[in-house]
């Protein structure tokens, strides 16, 4: 049995890695804590410097430069969804401490130190998700008071928030392993997937308005119903947004309808479209294409206002090549491809260049005691990971 193997037993208590049982190391729970320190003790007992930072963090350190080159981080999460999977997260820490091991089994000569993070509050909390690497990077506001109210709750105050602060002038780079948590690799037969950048966001309040009145006397040619215009816009969102390349999805949300009653023609009609890529030129011409096809409805029909546009976050070239080289070299199938769920990467990304790497989600399941990657697929992970640490320790 591998080591990763032993290490994700060690932190589900699970005797076999079958799916079907929930991880709950939810933010701020005792469970949480527990783990924290039980992480901790993993990095001690593997000849690393460790603690738990004021936000919960837990850091190991592996000095293994002669020379006082800028380490390299590896990192996830260690807090988990309620009813979470296995591998979401702790994966990509127990890879970190494997490589570490290795790296002092097989002697390896480093020019700089590891440094591992496991992260609290990465998953959506109420502080907000990415937490631990918002604390880590300094973006969390600590004047606001509404916020340090809530954060007052999981006993963190502005000295406890400010102090996890890390010096990213430390770094050269940020890896992270990850499960896809998405059905890609699996469908394309693909082992690894070389994460080119973490997809950004945008959202706009489509708002349709028609003309409500009686159902039974209205004749259809005279008729604007609006449960009618948003049925053929939310038909032709889909439709375009299956023409453009793959990893581009739309999708409509949060539908309302107006008045919504028994023998009335609906006349307002609201609903959210969001639509997610790696690049922004492209979501722009998606949402341009949207806006020239509701123009048919008539001028004043319907209206889209921009809610959220968060930015794609780019994984560094550099890391890119050096995983693609990696996988033909060791004859790994494997693709590039954009991360569709966010990671403390988006946060870690604004200090340092950071590289990520994928392995298969069966059936593409994630944040469900149903997730379940194999054991080998884990280790191809760990091994490509391993590979770029050395590649990147021993040159920089
Ligand atoms: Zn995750």
């Amino acid at each position: 049995m591998s080591e990763v193997e032993n290490y994700l037993k060690r932190f589900t208590k699970l005797n076999a890695l079958k799916p079907g049982t929930g991880m709950n190391r939810v933010f701020g729970s005792g469970a949480y804590s527990e783990a924290a320190e039980d992480m901790r003790q993993l990095f001690e007992s593997l000849s690393m410097e460790s603690y738990v930072d004021s936000v919960g963090n837990v850091h190991g350190i592996y000095r293994g430069g002669k020379k006082h080159e800028r380490e390299i981080l590896i990192g996830s999460h260690l807090d988990t969804v309620k009813d979470g999977g296995i591998y979401d997260g702790l994966l990509g820490i127990v890879a970190g401490a494997e490589c570490v091991r290795r790296l002092t089994e097989e002697k390896q000569e480093l020019s700089c130190d590891i440094h591992l993070i496991a992260t609290n509050g990465e998953e959506g909390n109420e502080l907000g998700g990415t937490f631990g690497s918002r604390c880590l990077v300094g973006a969390v506001d600590t004047a606001d008071p509404v916020f340090m109210q809530k954060a007052a709750g999981y006993r963190l105050d502005r000295e406890k928030i400010e102090s996890a602060g890390y010096s990213f002038d430390r770094a050269a780079y940020y890896l992270e392993l990850h499960i896809e948590q998405g059905p890609f690799l699996e469908m394309e037969k693909k082992k690894i997937g070389i994460v080119t950048g973490i997809v950004g966001l945008q959202r706009y309040h489509i708002h349709i308005k028609g003309m409500s009145n009686h159902s039974g006397t209205t004749m259809m040619q005279y008729r604007k119903d609006a449960l009618v215009m948003a049925a053929e816009l939310i038909t032709y969102a889909d439709k375009l947004a299956r023409s453009y390349p793959e990893h581009f999805v739309a999708t409509m949300q949060r539908f309302t309808v107006s008045p919504n009653s028994l023998a009335v023609i609906n006349g307002e009609a609201d609903m959210v479209l969001e639509c997610r890529c790696s690049r922004e030129e492209v979501m722009e011409d998606y949402c341009r294409e949207i806006e020239a096809f509701c123009s048919r409805f008539g001028e004043g029909t319907v209206t889209m206002e921009p809610m959220v546009k968060k930015a794609p976050v780019l994984t560094d070239p550099a890391l890119i090549r050096l995983g693609c080289q990696i996988c033909k070299e060791k004859e790994i199938p494997f693709t590039e491809m954009p991360s569709g769920a966010t990671h403390d990467g988006n946060m870690i990304a604004t200090r340092v260049p950071i590289g990520m790497i994928f392995v298969p989600s069966h059936n593409g399941v994630s944040h469900s005691p149903e997730e379940y990657t194999s054991s080998e697929d884990c280790e191809t992970g760990v091994e490509v990971l391993y590979q770029m640490l050395l590649a990147l320790s021993g040159k920089q």
